[in-house]
């Protein structure tokens, strides 16, 4: 990436930018074509959001030899951004950055060999792609990174559904969902609550760390994870060790998380991994005590609600 050339763009405008950029000399290298591409892509740096001159930027790229091009230019197709949208032309720039061992490229190609986008379907090559790509995972390449945890999760799901030719092993499934979740992999963040939550797929009923995995993928914006932690924690009020609803009993300390009674309580603060007693924040309580027993008997003045301060830990 030029910053030179990012200067020019911001100082110069747009038409200036373009004179320069039409010239097709001044650019030096993939790295630099890329940089403009993005630029007309995401319409930063000074320029105008132009899907048409990105795809044209990337193609330039692409041809000098970037597999993170190649990708873009096969997504560009995939959606018609500034292209005639075609799978089939987006599978063949995806099928040449995954040549090269691009990670996204080969999770982004294995979903349209598993679902037939472009190329006619094939399972087991999709399964290979999902390897290839989850393999990454050690790479420390942060470009890859969300691809490398989209392709866990997607693996996760082979195992656990026994699809892809895969046969089911739920220990393995169970192993894929929380190595993705660890990188913040939202829909793996989705799959380990679900399956704390239910016990399924390996995963040992855990209420606890059900919601815990809920808020992570929460605050990872990811789907409606938001809406469903107000729907089931702050809606139902259900305790916040086993789930029932209706629980009466609040931490004293934070006067936030509600309980069945003392020993659900217990449970809770002594959790060994989601443990309320890390998270308990007795600055929000409204008298605002940090050295108060959580365990008092005394109600608390309910003056904080779970609903606004949840998601604020
Ligand atoms: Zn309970
Ligand atoms: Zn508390």
């Amino acid at each position: 990436m030029s910053r030179n050339l990012a200067k020019d763009i911001a100082e110069g405008g747009r038409g200036r930018f373009r004179q320069r950029a039409k010239s097709s000399k001044d650019w030096k290298g993939a790295g630099e074509a890329l940089f403009i591409a993005t630029c007309y892509a995401e319409g930063i740096e000074g320029v105008g959001q132009d899907t048409e001159e990105a795809a044209i930027w990337y193609r330039r790229a692409s041809i000098a030899g970037s597999s993170e091009a190649h990708v873009h230019l096969g997504a560009a197709y995939g959606a018609g951004n500034g292209v005639i949208q075609s799978w089939k032309t987006a599978v063949e720039w995806f099928g040449k950055s995954a040549a090269q061992e691009n990670a996204s490229a080969q999770y982004v190609l294995a979903t349209c060999y598993s679902s037939g986008k472009g190329v006619t379907k094939d399972e087991s090559k999709a399964l290979a792609l999902y390897r290839l790509a989850a393999a990454h995972h050690d790479s420390g390449n942060p470009e890859a990174y969300a691809s490398v945890c989209c392709a866990q999760n997607a693996l996760g799901d082979c195992y656990n559904h026994s699809t892809h030719g895969v046969t089911r092993n739920n220990i393995h499934a169970m192993e894929v969902y929380l190595e993705a979740a660890e990188s913040n992999s939202g829909p793996a963040l989705m799959n380990c609550f679900e399956h704390y939550l239910n016990g399924t797929c390996g995963f040992q009923r855990d209420f606890i760390l059900a919601i815990k995995y809920l808020r992570d993928a929460a605050v990872q914006e990811h789907g409606n994870a938001l809406h469903l932690i107000q729907n089931i924690v702050c809606e139902s009020r259900v305790c916040m060790a086993c789930g029932k609803p209706k629980a009466t009993r609040k931490c004293a300390r934070c006067c936030k998380y509600r309980y069945c009674n003392a020993s659900c309580q217990m449970v809770a603060w002594k959790h060994p991994i989601a443990s309320h007693k890390l998270r308990c924040q007795g600055a929000h309580s409204p008298r605002g005590n940090q050295d108060a027993s959580p365990f008092t008997s005394r109600a608390c003045s309910s003056g904080a609600n779970l609903e606004s301060t949840f998601m604020a830990e």
